[in-house]
């Protein structure tokens, strides 16, 4: 990386100009420059992984939309293979049908597994035997996207033995309000991988907490996720911490961060959510917590650790 590369980019969107983005030739232009991976910051891989993601699903959508599959369980592999064939004769007409064959089984196996997944979001009900087996092969049972360690109040709830209530806590995290409600702080099971697509239903289920399967919901790229403005001066929702004045990020973001890092970034640390939970940070605190800017990292290494854990009451405020 260097600054001329960077220059490069930053240049050739004329500041002066912001209507360039809705000029076909120059944004093209745009595109073709190339990004530098001092641009994309901590996550870099992920950021370039993820606009891919996002294209390989449009292109596959497009070909063939899974939303009619999902609902009509008549339907199977061999319908969407003769409707992708359909599309790709159309698409590349001059092409060997050996070639055409080969890319519709490819976009077939994509497309029927994401049907799988939407048909199997439907149902998230484990056996009994699959919740004891999952709560006992970690101690504690942690989330598998963020490492948080359950209570044992939902740890109970879930195996559906008697409980006492799910006490919410008195401060939250401002980065990631889990436990403005009793279903963020509880326990979910998520079909990590269609659950007709090979193996024993309960090799694919994980626990997630509530809040990041909420926030995960059904999005892939952290491209799905956008933070909308809630402020009437155009930013997202502000901080103020001390000196510190930052905007809250996107909950997918957040998500989306911890689960691919899995480990604290902080050099030498070797925390990961399978032994402790990890917390979003900003890497700078007077930029955007957008994902060239986030980081996650353990308590230990939490440089807002004093002042991250607020009322709840003036949490949820700033959330709403
Ligand atoms: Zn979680
Ligand atoms: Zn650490």
């Amino acid at each position: 990386m260097s600054a001329s590369t960077t220059l490069k980019f930053v240049s050739d969107a004329p500041h002066n100009d912001p209507g360039f983005i809705w000029d076909r030739d120059r944004i093209g232009a745009f595109g073709a420059v190339g990004v530098p991976s001092d641009v994309l910051g901590l996550h870099d891989g992920l950021l370039r992984g993820d606009s891919s993601v996002l294209w390989l699903r449009w292109f596959l959508e497009g070909l063939a939309s899974p939303g009619a599959y999902v609902s009509d369980l008549t339907k199977t592999w061999t319908d969407v293979y003769d409707h992708v064939l359909a599309r790709v004769k159309s698409v590349y007409k001059d092409d060997l049908d050996t070639d055409r064959t080969k890319l519709t089984r490819a976009i077939t196996d994509h497309l029927f597994s994401e049907i799988e997944r939407r048909r199997a979001a439907g149902r998230r009900n484990a056996s009994r035997s699959d919740r004891v087996r999952m709560i006992q092969s970690q101690s504690p049972p942690r989330c598998y996207l963020c490492g948080f360690a359950f209570s044992q109040e939902a740890i109970q709830k879930f195996l559906g033995q008697p409980a006492s209530p799910v006490v919410l806590p008195p401060t939250l995290d401002v980065l990631r309000p889990r436990g403005r409600k009793p279903h963020e702080v509880s326990i979910e099971v998520e079909h990590v991988m269609p659950v007709t697509s090979g193996g024993q239903a309960g090799d694919n289920l994980r626990l997630a907490c509530g809040w990041c399967n909420r926030a995960k919901s059904s999005k892939t790229s952290i491209y799905d996720a956008a933070f909308t403005s809630r402020n009437p001066s155009g930013g997202a929702p502000l901080v103020l911490a001390g000196e510190l004045q930052y905007e809250l990020p996107e909950p997918f973001w957040v998500v989306r961060i911890i689960a691919i890092q899995r480990h604290c970034q902080a050099d030498g640390c070797n925390a990961t959510i399978s032994n402790s939970e990890l917390r979003i940070t900003l890497k700078d605190f007077s930029g955007s917590p957008n994902p060239t800017n986030l980081r996650a990292v353990c308590p230990r290494h939490d440089p807002i650790a004093t002042e991250r854990f607020r009322n709840s009451a003036l949490v949820k405020a700033m959330w709403t």
